[in-house]
């Protein structure tokens, strides 16, 4: 039986064009044609599906989360039960989901296998949830940002769960390779401080220069995306000099910074939203006072050079480090609304969390765009984005892989 999706406005995220009444017709989990309205001839037993007062786009990317971690002002979760933190981040992945994100990146979890295990069951249907791109856990280093001991203080507890610390790029490239072998699909690695470690700097480098070569050459090798967390410029310029795959964060890249970025072609993923929660909401909902300074000294510098950077051409994707004190799943849509503030074109911006998000993944043959052959993972709202980037708050209608996860009249 065929679903025949009548859109009002449809944006395949293909060429970037807006057309009008045109159908989605999806056979099981793919899309078999696209065709206008006019003329198409209904079979008995088409299941109509009638999304033609709605703006129809691809499922949602967030290039960004952490699914084992709940948007707790104080994240509390490594102290927990990996089972316990696993049945968290089911409800998560579904919120995520219900939330119009199809797929996500998760960016680092608690434990070696658990993100791979919550993709694996949603994939195998004992779960409902977006696909799952995984990292594992995070490589970081002795003092670095998230390590266990900055860890410990910060929050109390004993833990050798969170990271994995490596001191020499042997090390990192044996963490590199054991993350892979377990089933990540990428490699994460802290370049910088962070703003939710304290005592780290967020803007010092602390992988050197050797450790990122080493995990560059073990993403090489395999083939696989290395995702570096950056804020300090020194560091952003250390990972896009070895040529990661793409920067996250990406604060305060500096004009040498950006000009290696477009020479090796690294992508960034901003995260407005999370510091702007922490800085503006972080001391009343009690995240601590260290995070919230961190925050609130690198936000006014944030949007401005994310901004030089899209304009020199830098390839920015969508992606919100949701999870993060204050950022809670399937609510993170106010990162569309800042990308804009930033200054990033409308029809950029959902490029940015549809097909240039599927093309850093690497999955772009199945998602992405709205094409024949593609997996049918829709969303669909009753505004328009391209009138305001507020009607992407509006999700109500979610399909992937041809079921409906939600439908609002
Ligand atoms: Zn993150």
């Amino acid at each position: 039986m065929r679903k025949l999706v009548l859109c009002g406005k449809l944006f395949d995220a293909v060429d970037g064009s807006v057309r009008e009444n045109m159908v989605i017709i999806v056979e099981q989990d793919r899309i078999t044609e696209i065709t206008p309205k006019a003329g198409l001839a209904i079979r008995p037993d088409d299941e109509l599906i009638d999304l033609s007062r709605h703006f129809v786009m691809p499922g949602l990317i967030d290039a960004h989360v952490h699914l084992g971690m709940s948007g707790f002002p104080a994240i509390r979760e490594p102290d927990e039960p990996a089972e316990l933190v696993a049945a968290k981040a089911l409800k998560n992945a579904k919120d995520n989901l219900l939330g119009g994100f199809t797929t996500v990146r998760d960016e680092g979890y608690f434990t070696i296998q658990g993100c791979q295990s919550i993709r694996d069951a949603i994939n195998a249907g004992f779960a409902t949830g977006p696909r799952i791109f995984t990292s594992g856990m995070v490589i970081t280093q002795t003092a670095g940002h998230l390590e266990p001991r900055w860890t410990q203080e910060r929050f109390g507890f004993q833990t050798l769960k969170p990271v994995n610390v490596a001191n020499t790029p042997g090390e990192v490239v044996a963490a590199a390779r054991h993350m892979l072998k377990m089933g990540a699909d990428q490699i994460k690695i802290m370049v910088t401080g962070g703003v939710l470690s304290k005592g780290t700097n967020v803007g010092e480098q602390n992988m050197s220069d050797e450790e990122i070569q080493a995990a560059v050459s073990v993403g090489k090798m395999h083939d696989r995306v290395v995702s570096a967390h950056a804020h300090g410029t020194e560091g952003i310029k250390a990972a896009a000099r070895a040529g990661v795959t793409v920067i996250e964060h990406c604060t305060t890249v500096d004009d040498e910074g950006i000009e290696l970025m477009l020479k090796n072609k690294v992508a960034l993923v901003p995260t407005f939203i999370v510091l702007k929660l922490i800085a503006e909401k972080g001391a009343a909902a009690g995240v601590s006072m260290d995070a919230v300074e961190k925050s609130a000294a690198l936000v006014p510098m944030h949007l401005h050079n994310i901004k030089k950077a899209y304009d020199a051409g830098v390839r920015v994707i969508f992606g919100t480090d949701t999870g993060t004190p204050l950022g809670y799943h399937g609510k993170q849509h106010q990162e569309f609304v800042l990308m804009e503030q930033a200054g990033i074109a409308k029809t950029d911006i959902l490029l940015a969390a549809t097909r240039y998000a599927a093309e850093l993944l690497g999955w772009q043959a199945d998602i992405g765009t709205l094409e024949p052959g593609k997996y049918a993972d829709i969303v669909a709202l009753p505004g328009d984005p391209f009138e305001s980037m507020e009607a992407m708050k509006q999700i109500s209608f979610v399909m992937k892989g041809g079921q409906i996860h939600l439908q609002r009249a």
